[in-house]
């Protein structure tokens, strides 16, 4: 029987969420609570190197306001459709790897839950966001494979 009574599971908002929560929930215990954690990256750190500061494009803030209102929206919808409770979805903004980690200390949750791709040479086994998660975490990670229309 499972001792997991804290469970955060990373959600990308992606379809991909749904095998992510539905491992979160059946790896914990009976009685465990399942957080979820989506965090809003920066516009600007995508364009970081190319444009040295400021905003990339005029609006950047509004429109990134206006992502974070419609990702908090999804946040919660992801929620509902597993039957958690509003309390229980964490929504953070910056480098998901790093937030990730800071929201399960803030927990002080056992178990990390993260979806991971079959990605190749070094990323061979884990994602980028899960292979980071993992650098310097004190508490179990599981990650999951995502499967897709794809796989064999
Ligand atoms: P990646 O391989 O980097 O695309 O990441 C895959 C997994 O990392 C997703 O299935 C999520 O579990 C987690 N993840 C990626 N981006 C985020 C994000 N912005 N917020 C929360 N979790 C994320």
């Amino acid at each position: 029987m499972s001792e997991y009574k804290t469970v955060l599971a990373a959600v990308d908002l992606s379809e991909e969420s749904a095998q992510v929560i539905a491992r979160a929930k059946a790896a914990g215990a009976e009685d465990a609570a399942v957080h979820l954690v989506h965090v809003q990256e920066p516009m600007d750190s995508v364009y970081l190197g190319v444009v040295p500061f400021g905003p990339v494009f005029p609006g950047m803030d509004e429109a990134e306001e206006k992502l974070r209102e419609e990702l908090q929206k999804r946040l919660d919808d992801w929620a509902k459709r597993f039957g958690l409770s509003d309390g229980n979805t964490h929504f953070r903004y910056g480098s998901p790897a790093h937030e990730i980690r800071t929201v399960a200390e803030e927990l002080g949750a056992d178990l990390i839950v993260i979806g991971t791709h079959g990605q190749k040479g070094v990323q061979l086994l884990l994602g980028s966001t899960a292979n980071s998660v993992l650098h310097g975490v004190g508490r179990d990670v599981l990650a999951v494979r995502i499967h897709g229309e794809s796989d064999d």
